[in-house]
């Protein structure tokens, strides 16, 4: 049987997350950080996040800049934000106890449908569809024969992964799948021959037919890049002009867009006479 192939061979070739052993607050920090940003990257940044918050209200205490400042490199800083607003909310709403209803996780800033299908599995030990871009690939594999899934989860395939949900050990089996999307049936090279479940795979049994490839726009030189560029000055001054920060990029233009957008997320502010600094 398919499930229970691919969670003995989880039990046995698992890594040592640090988030799989920890508490509910710690896997919720975790999904924020894993969110488009890889294991590696998100590793080093989590464990200082937790020595320093290992609490919601603790978090909550923090102010904006040591948020931005402590979330570094991690790309996409408005997690931070989000993740600091949702620590409030919990350490007062919730009596400082991470929720754990699907109503109340998607009630909170920076959480969506997989996010709090995650939190459910992996803090919680709840039967809940997690869909992260690791699974859905696996699924779409084993099970459709094609290399790649659709854009966004449609209604017909959140029913038949639905149905997959083993009654006992259904966190686990999400756990499962995603470990073996992440390690085994990777994007570019999957490792077939290590798959516990590659003579069920309707891909492989299909000589892997290639999808259409997606074209990802270029991060050198993009406005994203540019906002990098520019928070990255402000963490590490106190604060800047906008003349040394339009110096730091070669478009000026591309400067002025990142500051108006970075102002109107409030991850900057402005101190008046063009300078700007992290929100206090
Ligand atoms: S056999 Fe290969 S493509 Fe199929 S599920 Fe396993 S790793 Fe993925």
């Amino acid at each position: 049987m398919i499930q229970k192939k691919v969670i003995r061979w989880f039990e046995e070739n698992q890594r040592d997350l640090p988030w799989r052993n920890t508490s509910p607050w710690g896997v919720l920090v975790s999904e924020f950080m894993l969110q488009q940003t890889p294991v590696n990257r998100v590793l080093p940044i989590w464990n200082d996040w937790m020595t320093r918050w290992p609490s919601p209200d603790s978090l909550a205490n923090a102010s904006k800049a040591d948020v931005i400042r402590a979330w570094g490199k991690l790309g996409y800083p408005r997690r931070a934000l989000r993740l600091h607003e949702s620590a409030k909310i919990i350490s007062t709403k919730h009596d400082n106890q991470v929720p754990s209803t699907y109503e109340d996780l998607l009630a909170l800033p920076g959480i969506g449908d997989y996010t709090a299908a995650a939190i459910q599995a992996f803090a919680f030990a709840q039967s809940s569809l997690v869909l992260d871009i690791n699974i859905r690939r696996f699924y779409s594999r084993l099970y459709d024969g094609i290399e790649r899934a659709p854009q966004a989860p449609s209604r017909v395939e959140r029913e038949l992964r639905q149905s997959l949900i083993p009654k006992q050990g259904a966190h686990i089996w999400a756990a499962a799948t995603m470990e073996i999307g992440a390690l085994i049936c990777t994007a570019r090279a999957p490792k077939c021959d290590e798959c516990p479940v590659k003579n069920s795979c309707q891909w492989r049994a299909r000589n892997y037919p290639k999808s259409t490839p997606v074209i990802k726009p270029s991060f050198t030189g993009s406005d994203r890049q540019c906002r990098g560029i520019v928070m990255n000055q402000l963490r590490e001054n106190p604060s800047a002009g906008q003349s040394d920060l339009l110096a730091l990029w070669p478009d000026k233009s591309q400067v002025e867009l990142a500051l108006k957008t970075l102002l109107a997320d409030g991850l900057i502010e402005t101190t008046g006479k063009n300078r700007y600094r992290l929100p206090k």
